[in-house]
């Protein structure tokens, strides 16, 4: 038997970081994970707020935070007055339930306050490993993307170029490595070209060519950018590249690199290679594996055993027992008929991208406990008319494990107590639309941990302590 204080079921951004406040905090902590998390698809920046549920673009995301606090205060007052006015409670609550259902955002629950403290403590944490910054005044900046467009997101490694409103650059060069197929630079070129922004400032692809790249393939499609930051570690390449590097682009220039150095090695190798060249660089993510989003990964998992976490890693969580209202034990595909006990269990198994959330053709599920999921019926509604539609969200994005505002989730509408629910895998939001996937796995992560901590449960360390 494995007793803890809090297990955290899921190793994506959310879960890691309840993990590590967890530990920070002494309680004695197991992190249970199964296969790669959305960070490995990720930019690497943390996206807060881009824009608001109804589209409008968000320029202070905490700002407009208080907006959606706002609109859920509003909603419950007219909540209250359909309370009064309706002839019978059963009608009373069903209406509701349906006001409410409509402005459930995370960042409601956690609050702008501690959605602030959240990504503060976020940033500080990783400080060491990777130094991610934000703008002085709070404020989004703008990310290119690897198609040239612009993304609005909040905190960015030290090789993003954070762009507000004028591009300081004599030119933008956009390199691309011969025989690497993962980067579009002609795309990224072409789309840039169309921002006002840049209007007027040159914009150029420069080739690198790297004969094990170009030349030593075994199958065109087989070079990922995880291959090229390993032959980047020897030396030869390595030199060629810099010294390509500098006689293609001015120390002037906005340099435009796709995301294949420094894996492993992760930052250091990046700063040598700003420090050899004297260039500005702005990193974009290449087609998975992301470089950029790895980094975080593997910095959280060193921060993580640096604290003395346990990781039972590659693991799965299959189920688990409940008592009442009290989850008292889950069981793991590794463990077998050895369960995993805690005082508290955290969930993030992200969304459907991780089988946090499983689609059949009748219903949306928590695959795990069969928690109670807030999604709409029929079918039918799940999707909007358009597939790619701006300013139309499809509704499923926001379909998710419903929780109160303690992050407690339900099993057949029992709240269960001492289980809390954070990122991907909530309802009441959509990451993509709204630009808010980093934020709210972050903000939900900190806030599952707190309420963990408040409660005044002896934790298990304490327990030892005294037996
Ligand atoms: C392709 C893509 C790109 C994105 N890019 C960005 C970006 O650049 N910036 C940004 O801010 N947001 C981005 N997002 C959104 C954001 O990354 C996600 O909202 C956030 O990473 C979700 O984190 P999570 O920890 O909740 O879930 P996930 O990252 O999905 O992690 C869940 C983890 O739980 C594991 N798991 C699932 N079931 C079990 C189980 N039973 N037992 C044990 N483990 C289990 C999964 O294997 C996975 O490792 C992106 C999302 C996607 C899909």
């Amino acid at each position: 038997m494995m007793n803890y204080d809090i297990a955290v079921i899921g190793g994506g951004i959310a879960g890691y970081c309840a993990a590590i406040r967890s530990q920070q905090a002494g309680r004695k902590t197991v992190l249970i994970s199964q296969g790669q998390s959305a960070l490995h698809f990720s930019s690497g920046s943390i996206d807060v707020l881009g824009r608001l549920p109804t589209g409008e673009p968000v320029v202070d995301p905490f700002a407009a935070i208080s907006q959606l606090e706002s609109a859920q205060l509003e909603n419950d007052e007219l909540a209250s007055a359909v309370l009064q006015e309706a002839a019978l409670p059963e009608e009373a609550d069903s209406r509701q339930q349906t006001i409410r259902q409509t402005v459930q955002h995370p960042y409601v629950k956690v609050g702008r306050t501690g959605v602030k403290q959240s990504l503060l403590w976020f940033k500080e944490m990783l400080a060491a490993e990777v130094a991610l910054s934000h703008q002085p005044d709070h404020a989004n900046h703008w990310r290119i993307t690897p198609f040239g467009t612009l993304k609005a997101t909040w905190l960015s490694q030290p090789h993003v170029y954070q762009h507000r409103t004028n591009a300081p650059f004599r030119e933008i060069v956009i390199i691309a490595l011969a025989g690497y197929r993962d980067f579009q630079p002609q795309i990224l070129k072409d789309n840039l070209a169309r921002i006002a922004d840049f209007s007027g400032l040159p914009i150029r692809i420069a080739t690198i060519h790297l004969p094990s790249v170009e030349h030593d393939q075994r199958h065109p499609c087989e070079r990922r950018s995880l291959d090229i930051a390993h032959l980047l570690q020897q030396a030869p390449i390595w030199s060629a590249f810099c010294e390509q590097l500098t006689e293609m682009t001015q120390s002037d220039d906005l340099v435009i690199l796709p995301a294949v150095v420094g894996h492993g090695d992760g930052m250091a190798i990046l700063d040598r290679l700003q420090q050899e060249t004297q260039r500005h660089f702005h990193e974009v993510p290449t087609m998975p594996p992301s470089l950029m989003g790895m980094r975080l990964e593997a910095a959280l998992h060193r921060i993580f055993i640096q604290a003395g976490g346990v990781h039972l890693k590659g693991d799965q969580v299959l189920g688990g027992h409940f008592e009442g209202h009290r989850l008292t034990e889950v069981y793991t595909r590794n463990l077998t008929d050895i369960p995993v006990r805690a005082e508290h269990y955290i969930m993030a198994t992200g969304s459907y991208f991780s089988q946090g959330l499983q689609a059949s053709r009748q219903a949306i599920k928590e695959p795990v406990f069969g928690l109670d999921v807030a999604q709409i019926t029929p079918r039918t509604q799940w999707g909007g008319h358009d597939f790619v539609a701006q300013h139309q969200p499809h509704p499923f994005m926001t379909f998710g494990v419903s929780t109160n505002d303690q992050l407690h989730p339900s099993y057949c509408g029992e709240t269960i107590t001492n289980l809390y629910c954070c990122g991907a895998m909530l309802a009441g939001y959509d990451p993509v639309f709204e630009g808010s996937g980093g934020g709210v796995a972050i903000a939900t992560a900190y806030h599952a941990v707190e309420q963990c901590i408040t409660d005044n449960v002896c934790p298990a360390t304490c327990q030892e302590a005294l037996s």
